[in-house]
């Protein structure tokens, strides 16, 4: 048995008590999200009502996952913590780091031989501190933790921005940076801002071409890129019911895209049916069992508009498919209008690649649905005239999927498949020509579409919808195409019209038994040591950062004042960077250099105030640093939207920049600056951003008085001998403060340790 049973039946065991706990002190009804965050809380029982969007609470997660590329920074930074095992279940999974190129088997070779290092390293951390390990080739984290941990109420940190994928099973599931799952292995509480709650009621019933993916492109293209920040999204209502737990986890992993803490359903039949047939009756009784709190309280489904931060309702019966994009995943266009928008943008017609899979969308139901797609061109004599690619989510699908004929029927189409990880989805994708930049469009069913993300190439044009409308697409070769109403021509050159695609929710003949890739922890492996060789330029052992000498920063240059998006992509970019994610020192020669420099709307070009001369950003950080100065970054609004990866926080930290200044923040990248010591402000006039000069000297004064809730003062020393002050907010409690002053979370926790052994 891989999930812990234990835990999870002393967690239903007390569950009903801490919720009746709660209630009695907020002396109100609760939303679902409130009773499984109160029966989370670090000190077990409510003792004061926490405000929702103001009031940081500690909570104690259930679980830890990790997938491999973050896994390394954060099991690094675990090693320094002075613990011998993991205190809560935690667990280690390989799929970042898989190149898709020639197909499964021979890409799969290629990335064991390449990351051995890596792997090995992950392996033996595992075994020594008690930790699950999934090998490469088992899948990707979120569908594994679906497939395998997930349960109904609980709660998990991963260290992947798309972890809330697991409130497709009823959990409080969000994505944080390494430091948090090393507060939360180290048995430390784990803070969080009590998010406010968005209620989203689903009436009515998907049909036809809709798919669950199109519920949250909807959602996406109502609420934006930020509009879920600091937020938990709930959905229910009958519509809610109606769609598959599979399908409810891709409407949950795709909460990320606007930036939601996390989404969650409440317990279903559909839950159940998922748990029975992923071998997890013992979860589906006791859920059952718990079904009363595993949703909000009556009061709240009967009136939601009293009870929600912001309450919104979608008829699915109306609901049609949705394509968003192209570059960001909220621009979202019904598919009836895409001929006129597409047109309008000049957006390219011709769709030179078609991708399902990845852990947003590869469950039964999706590869089915598609498959059924393929199915009818086949018998149509239709193939697919853009490339068309699938990636399955783990190893199980990929089993089940073979086992029954669906790849078969993708390949009859043209399709290829790649191995069980995330591939083309994080930029780990040799696609042939990218490197030469053609404008060109991709269509796929994951879940982000920013520039450069899945080839690097800045002129792919990526559009993102559900995998049975990406195999549509793909198969008619134009992004215009709408199967609801178009017909395509044949190899016989007969007009035929694609049918309605029809799948399974669960596999008929079962989930089978396979190989899943999972490496039990091993008790011999505790004796061994954890070796990293000092030649390696894929993993570092971390040295502590230094503590906050007590004096405010005078005279900091500029380092960057970066113009418009700037996501994590932009400060810590994936693709062939995620090879160093273990190697602090060789990965901070990425920070910043896909951000746009305000002052010659130029990427990775920046002036050196040292030498006059413009030069790329991590070359400039450098030269400040060797010159024992620090730096200041400022930004925009969303600054650090996208992934939990903290080596956007840690590189800063490591090239000394002291502050980032913006004019707001991405929940997750500002939480990771302050863990790793930079101090985060936001301007407390959004004008004053453009007070910030190419040639600018930054002092920030009074930080001996840094208290929470008190304004910080930034002084900008201009190039012609003029100053101005300017005052900036900031977000620190008491708590954090010490973080800052500690020189990191890390070294807090580190001598609390030291004290106690
Ligand atoms: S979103 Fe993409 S990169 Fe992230 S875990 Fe899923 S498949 Fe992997």
């Amino acid at each position: 048995m891989i999930f812990d049973l234990e835990m999870i039946q002393s967690f239903y065991r007390e569950m009903p008590g801490r919720i009746s706990n709660a209630r009695k002190v907020l002396r109100r009804p609760l939303t679902l999200s409130e009773k499984i965050l109160y029966s989370h809380l670090f000190n077990r029982k409510s003792e004061g009502t926490y405000n929702r969007g103001t009031d940081y609470v500690e909570f104690a997660p259930d679980r830890v996952a990790m997938q491999d590329a973050t896994a390394q920074m954060a099991l690094l930074q675990f090693m320094m913590a002075g613990k011998d095992h993991s205190s809560v279940p935690a667990s280690v999974h390989c799929d970042h780091l898989i190149m898709a190129k020639e197909g499964a088997s021979a890409d799969m070779k290629t990335a064991v031989y390449t990351n051995k290092e890596v792997y090995d390293f992950l392996s033996s951390v595992c075994n020594k501190y008690d930790i699950g390990f999934w090998k490469p080739g088992a899948g990707i984290i979120h569908q594994i933790i679906l497939e395998n941990y997930a349960f109904p109420g609980g709660m998990m940190i991963g260290t992947d921005s798309h972890t809330p994928n697991a409130g497709g099973l009823g959990m409080v599931a969000i994505g944080v940076g390494g430091a948090d799952a090393v507060d939360v292995m180290t048995g430390m509480g784990w803070e969080l801002k009590l998010p406010k709650i968005i209620g989203i009621k689903l009436t009515g019933k998907l049909s036809g071409w809709s798919s669950p993916k199109d519920i949250i492109l909807k959602v996406a293209g109502l609420l934006t890129v930020s509009g879920g920040t600091g937020c938990v999204v709930e959905y229910f209502g009958d519509g809610a019911e109606s769609i598959s737990c599979t399908g409810k986890a891709t409407i949950c992993n795709m909460g990320a895209e606007i930036g939601a803490t996390c989404s969650i359903f409440g317990y279903d039949n559909a839950m159940s049916r998922y748990l029975n047939a992923t071998g997890r009756k013992d979860i589906a009784d006791l859920a059952g069992a718990n079904r009363e709190h595993l949703k909000s309280d009556s009061e709240v489904l009967s009136d939601p508009a009293k009870y929600y931060d912001k309450f919104i309702e979608i008829n699915l019966s109306e609901l049609e498919p949705y394509i968003n994009g192209p570059f960001t995943p909220d621009l979202a266009t019904p598919i009836s209008r895409m001929k006129e928008v597409a047109e309008k943008n000049n957006w390219p017609d011709k769709v030179e690649v078609g991708l399902i899979g990845s852990c947003t969308n590869s469950s039964y139901e999706d590869i089915s649905r598609s498959a059924s797609v393929a199915k009818n061109a086949v018998d149509l004599r239709l193939t697919a005239r853009s490339e068309f690619k699938i990636t399955p989510g783990s190893e199980q699908i990929r089993y089940i999927a073979e086992r029954d004929g669906y790849f078969k029927l993708f390949e009859a189409i043209g399709g290829e498949v790649f191995a069980n990880a995330c591939g083309p989805c994080i930029g780990q994708w040799e696609r042939k020509g990218a490197d030469k930049n053609p404008v060109n469009t991709v269509i796929h069913s994951f879940n982000r579409n920013f520039a450069k993300r899945a080839d690097g190439n800045p002129n792919t044009f990526a559009f993102v919808a559900s995998p049975e409308i990406v195999t549509a697409i793909a198969i008619s070769g134009k992004l215009t195409f709408n199967p609801i109403t178009d017909s395509l021509v044949n190899s016989d050159g007969k007009e035929v019209k694609l049918s309605e695609p029809s799948g399974t929710e669960l596999p008929p003949n079962g989930f089978g038994s396979i190989d899943n890739g999972y490496q039990k922890p091993d008790n011999e492996g505790k004796k061994g040591p954890i070796a990293i060789s000092v030649e390696s330029d894929r993993l570092q052992i971390l040295e502590p950062f230094q503590e906050w000498d007590g004096k405010d920063f005078k005279a900091l240059p500029l380092l960057i004042k970066a113009k418009g998006k700037c996501t994590t992509d932009h400060i810590s970019m994936a693709g062939f960077w995620l090879k160093y994610r273990g190697h602090l020192e060789n990965i901070s020669n990425n920070y910043m250099i896909g951000a746009v420099n305000f002052f010659n709307e130029k990427t990775n070009s920046i002036l050196n105030q040292i030498t006059g001369q413009y030069e790329p950003v991590p070359a400039v950080a450098m030269a400040y640093k060797a010159s024992g100065i620090g730096s200041v970054v400022i930004g925009d609004e969303n600054f650090g939207e996208g992934s939990s990866r903290e080596h956007a926080a840690m590189e800063p930290r490591y090239l000394n920049v002291k502050a980032v200044i913006v004019k707001s923040f991405a929940r997750i990248h500002e939480t990771n600056l302050k863990k790793q010591g930079v101090l985060t402000l936001t301007f407390s006039d959004k004008a004053d951003y453009s007070k910030i000069l190419e040639n600018d000297k930054i002092d920030i004064i009074d930080l001996k008085l840094l208290a929470p809730g008190k304004q910080v003062t930034v002084v900008l020393n201009h190039p012609d001998g003029k100053k101005e002050t300017i005052k900036a907010n900031h977000s620190y409690n008491a708590a954090q403060i010490e973080w800052f002053k500690a020189g990191s979370a890390l070294n807090l926790i580190r001598k609390a340790n030291k004290k106690s052994a």
